[in-house]
């Protein structure tokens, strides 16, 4: 067994705190990563708080981790030691059914294995995600960071980067195209970078005043400011697609009404109580859809991480220690991130 440092939840209100585990020994097909950096996303807070479900404590939180390969088992050939990778939200799935298949392990029909959120096939035990030391994962789910890319920067693109690249792949965002972001936070920001790299006319919605020149700055070509009835009326019937990131229970209805004929409002955040369900009339009136969508699969994880470092496009990040994540937590739970907190490993490797 490999030992592995942490912070871990050990309940849905204390703060996190260090804990020691062991992770499972490097099998044929493993690859061990020492982890150097961990994003931190919204779904971290949401689940070690059993807002989804309920959970067995401890629990370490953090799917956006890159690191470095320090071992590989004896098949691997995808990854060697020393090169620096990525591991997002999957770190397995059944690999047999018709998703897998067809490279969307993200919705595997047998429920893909969370980097947390899961169980471990090989021990039968909750899985660890990447506020930790170390981490072994099938090659299969490591990605590959591109060359030159900054490590940090790297980290949030294995969340929320493939989770607004994904959906915008899907429903087709380029040049010709309107597309709205709602909600400026760790997702949000990396949809505006995003749907402006593809080429997209980008609109931000943020219910944050202070954010307006920053969605600006990201590449948005307007913003509006979503609480405010008459600036939302000004994009009525405009919207070709829409990637809704809000952390919270909210009406849908003032969105959907901004889509065109046959547009689509895909639903990416992820909140703890329901919306309010949407009335009928604005769907059927223009046949616009409601849709949702989940990170994406690994061949695009991999699609994705190329891309940005072809565009130049990278997430806005604070660094925190692994000692401060409790002060980082309560930013994020009050949308006061400028716009994705990653943690420096390093603060956990030395003296404790
Ligand atoms: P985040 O950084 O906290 O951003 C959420 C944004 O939502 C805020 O910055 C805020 O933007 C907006 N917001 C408006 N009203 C809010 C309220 N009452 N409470 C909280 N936020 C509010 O979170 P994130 O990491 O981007 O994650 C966003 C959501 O997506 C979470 O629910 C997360 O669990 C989910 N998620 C889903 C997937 C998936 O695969 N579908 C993947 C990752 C995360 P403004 O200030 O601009 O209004
Ligand atoms: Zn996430
Ligand atoms: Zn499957």
């Amino acid at each position: 067994m490999i030992d592995a440092h942490s912070y871990a939840a050990y309940d849905a209100q204390s703060p996190l705190k260090s804990w020691d585990f062991q992770r499972r020994e490097v099998g044929d097909h493993d690859v061990q990563i020492d982890i150097l950096f961990c994003g931190v996303c919204h779904s971290d807070l949401h689940y070690a708080r059993g807002e989804w479900m309920p959970v067995n404590y401890p629990q370490v939180v953090g799917h956006e981790i890159v690191g470095q390969v320090v071992k590989v088992g004896k098949d691997v050939s995808k990854h060697k030691a020393g090169d620096f990778v990525g591991v997002g939200c999957i770190v397995d799935s059944c690999r047999t059914c018709s998703s897998c298949q067809a490279d969307l392990e993200n919705y595997c029909t047998e429920g893909m294995q969370g980097t947390y959120m899961g169980v471990e096939k090989q021990t039968g035990r909750p899985t660890q995600g990447g506020y930790s030391t170390v981490i072994v994962v099938d090659e299969n789910y490591v990605l590959r960071v591109p060359a030159g890319m900054d490590l940090a920067k790297a980290a949030p693109l294995l969340c929320a980067g493939i989770t607004l690249y994904s959906p915008l792949r899907h429903w087709n965002a380029g040049p010709g195209k309107t597309v709205g972001i709602v909600g400026l936070g760790g997702l949000g920001h990396m949809g505006v970078k995003l749907a402006h790299a593809m080429g997209a006319k980008v609109i931000l919605f943020t219910t944050s005043p202070d954010k307006v020149a920053d969605g600006k700055k990201l590449g948005a070509d307007d913003v509006v400011i979503s609480k405010s009835e008459d600036d939302m009326k000004r994009y009525a019937g405009q919207l070709d697609l829409i990637v809704n990131t809000v952390a919270a229970s909210h009406q849908l209805d003032p969105f959907i009404n901004l889509l065109k004929l046959d547009g689509t409002m895909v639903l990416v955040g992820a909140p703890a109580t329901p919306h309010p369900s949407p009335q009928v009339f604005p769907l059927l009136m223009q046949r616009r859809s409601l849709a949702g969508s989940a990170i994406g699969g690994i061949r695009e994880t991999q699609e994705m991480l190329d891309f940005c470092a072809e565009h130049d496009v990278l997430p806005e990040i604070e660094m925190t220690s692994m000692q401060d994540i409790n002060q980082a937590w309560d930013r994020v739970a009050k949308s006061d991130v400028k716009y994705r907190f990653v943690i420096d490993m390093a603060t956990l490797k030395g003296p404790r």
